[in-house]
Order: C-alpha cells, then structure tokens, then sequence
C-alpha cells in the first residue's frame, strides 16, 4: 500500500490511512538480565548465531525502509542490544543512511549496564539518542525484578550517557501492581533529580512466564494522579505518533512521560513496524503473524522483491492489538523475543 510521495519517494500507508515512519529492530533475542515481566528466570532458548540478522542483512533493509519509504526513525532494541558484539560498527553503518527526509534518527533502549563503556563509542559512531530501562531504586527490589545485581552499574550507565552528551536520556520504567507501584513517586523525584525524563509503562501481556492479569496493571490515570498528588503535573499538547502521553511539572522541573498501552490504547495514531533480530517482519508488538524477510534475503530476492512484501505486511496491519477484548491472543512470542 504506496502512493507517490515527497520528492519521488514512496510512502508505507496502512489500510486505515497511518503512515509507517518508525522501524524497530532487535538485533539480539539474548540478554543479561532476566527480567521477571519479559523472561523466564531458566530455559531461554536462543537463537542459534546463523539464524540471526547479520549487520549487512540489517543494514540492507535499513536500507530499504529509510531510503525507499522515508522511514525517519530506527531504534535498536533486543533483547538487550549492548550484548551485541562490535554493535559501534552496526550504528555507524546504520547512522551513515540517509533518505528523503534526511539522515536517520537512530536509537536504542538498553538496560544500561554497559553503558559506562559503550555511552560516548556509540554517540561518537552516529547514535543519536538512548532510552535506558530503570523500574526501581531499590537494591534487593532491582534483584527481584531483573534477577541481575546491577543497580548501581545501570544508575552509573544513565549518568555516562548524560555525560557522552546523549540528551535527552528517557528513562523507562515498567509498573507493577504490588511489585513497584511503591516507587511510583521515588522514580519522578529521581528523574527531577537527575534531569531525565522518566516514561512510566503499563505492564503488557508480553511476559514470557504468561502470568500477565489486568489487576497488575497500573494504568495511566492511576501513575498520573500518585505524582501530581506531590508534584503537580499537567499534561502537554498531543503527542502525535510517539507512544507517551507527556506531563510537565508546574514548578518547571522537567516532564514524565506515560506509555498507556493497556488503559489507553493509542493504536490509532501508531506509526511503528518491527523486525525480530532473525528478521522476521511484525507489524503490531501483539501481531500473531509475521512476515519472512530472512529467508527472502537469503534465497537472493532484490530490493524489490523484498519492497513489495513489505508492502504486503503493511497492507495487513489491523486497527488495533486487542488487549482489552476477549478474543485477545498473546503472540506466542515474549517481549525479549520480539523486541520492545
Ligand atoms: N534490554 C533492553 C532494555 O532493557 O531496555 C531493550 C529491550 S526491552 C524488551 C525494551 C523495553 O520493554 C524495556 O523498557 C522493558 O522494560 C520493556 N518491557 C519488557 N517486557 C515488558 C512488558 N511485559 N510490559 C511492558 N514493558 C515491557
């Protein structure tokens, strides 16, 4: 679904009128933490090495997205990207794209725990901005959640990152109900503290454990009213396509961020598609079906042939994930697997 667009190039249009300008891809399906709400603490398996995306296969259809669709963003994700080896040479081949509209905004969200080695390597190779995951300040609660000991190198991360001049550095924190619903107010106060600005998540049915109820949910309404009750917020103009609803604090002190995926669904203004790391094309986080663009590659299909499964893929993108309806499927897929 094409039609001609800006300076020759052609725009990806879904059937429902949204056009596709943001790609996500996972280049690793592995990880170093094991966080409760995406893995399972044993038994992961991974992708065997052949079976995952190679630089220049993710750089082709980079490629493809940026240059022939004018796709504006890429992020990195995973898995957690940083355990990549030699990811500063896939940025600085992916920061190198440039499309119609103008070189690539790439990004990536890392659990941070190596961003003290990696920060200014990565900045200085084209990596434009980071997103670092951090959903407590507790340290027993930080082993709880991640089962990794690395509270302290992940709060050192975020502080390399500032300092590699990454800005803004967005923190994402995923709430749950009787797990860190507690900290709702001790994350606000840090990311004041420390001039980040931190995205509160709705806890998603993308756990690899399929414990996920709704009662764990804390929902948008809930996360804004425990800040504003001590910090009084209010809401900014309309986010457009990105997925947070954002809120500044009236004393000036920066703003939060709500990613109200259950609650508030914001499918409707989604311009978002995603490649797991073996290259499998997704056009929703809780689609069932993919598409295979591994395999195309590697069987020596061109650009072309390639553009028009994409193409295809995109024509099939629904309305809505279903979270909230009963006929709701979880992907077989965990959140680790796909990419977040
Ligand atoms: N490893 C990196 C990280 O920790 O940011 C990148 C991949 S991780 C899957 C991307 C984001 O998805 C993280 O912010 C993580 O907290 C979030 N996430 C994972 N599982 C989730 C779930 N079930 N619900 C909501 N967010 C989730």
């Amino acid at each position: 679904m094409t039609r001609g667009g800006h300076h020759g190039a052609q725009e990806l249009i879904d059937p429902f009128g949204r056009l596709i300008e943001d790609l996500r891809i996972s280049i690793t399906d592995r990880c170093n933490f094991r966080c409760t709400y995406c893995m399972p603490e044993e038994g992961m398996k991974f992708l065997p090495r052949s079976e995952v995306m190679s630089f220049e296969e993710i750089e082709r259809l980079s490629r493809i997205f940026v240059e022939r669709y004018g796709v504006r963003g890429i992020r990195l994700t995973g898995g957690e990207p940083t355990v990549r080896a030699h990811l500063p040479l896939l940025v600085e081949k992916l920061a190198a794209i440039e499309g119609v509209n103008g070189p690539v905004d790439l990004a990536m969200t890392t659990n941070g725990a190596t961003m003290r080695h990696l920060a200014q390597t990565l900045r200085d190779a084209g990596l434009r901005r980071v997103n670092i995951s951090l959903d407590t300040l507790d340290r027993p609660k930080f082993f709880e959640m991640t089962r990794r000991d690395e509270l302290d190198n992940v709060l050192d991360g975020i502080e390399a990152a500032k300092e590699a001049g990454f800005d803004p550095v967005k923190i994402n924190a995923v709430i749950e109900r009787g797990v860190n619903d507690d900290e709702i107010v001790a994350l606000a106060e840090y990311g004041r503290r420390r001039e980040v600005e931190v995205r509160f998540i709705e806890f998603m049915p993308l756990d690899a454990d399929g414990h996920w109820e709704n009662a764990q949910v804390v929902g948008q309404d809930e996360i804004v009213e425990t800040i504003n009750a001590t910090y009084p917020i209010e809401q900014m103009p309309a986010r457009g396509a990105a997925p947070a609803d954002r809120f500044r604090y009236l004393d000036g002190r920066g703003s939060i961020g709500v990613i109200p995926t259950v609650t508030k669904p914001f499918c409707g203004d989604c311009d978002r598609v995603r490649l797991t790391a073996e290259g499998q094309f997704r056009t929703c986080l809780f689609e069932t079906r993919e598409f295979d663009l591994m395999s195309a590659m590697r069987a020596g299909e061109s650009d072309d042939e390639i553009a028009r499964r994409i193409e295809a893929a995109v024509a099939t993108k629904w309305a809505g994930h279903r979270i909230n309806q009963v006929n709701f499927v979880r992907p077989a897929k965990s959140m680790s697997q796909i990419g977040g």
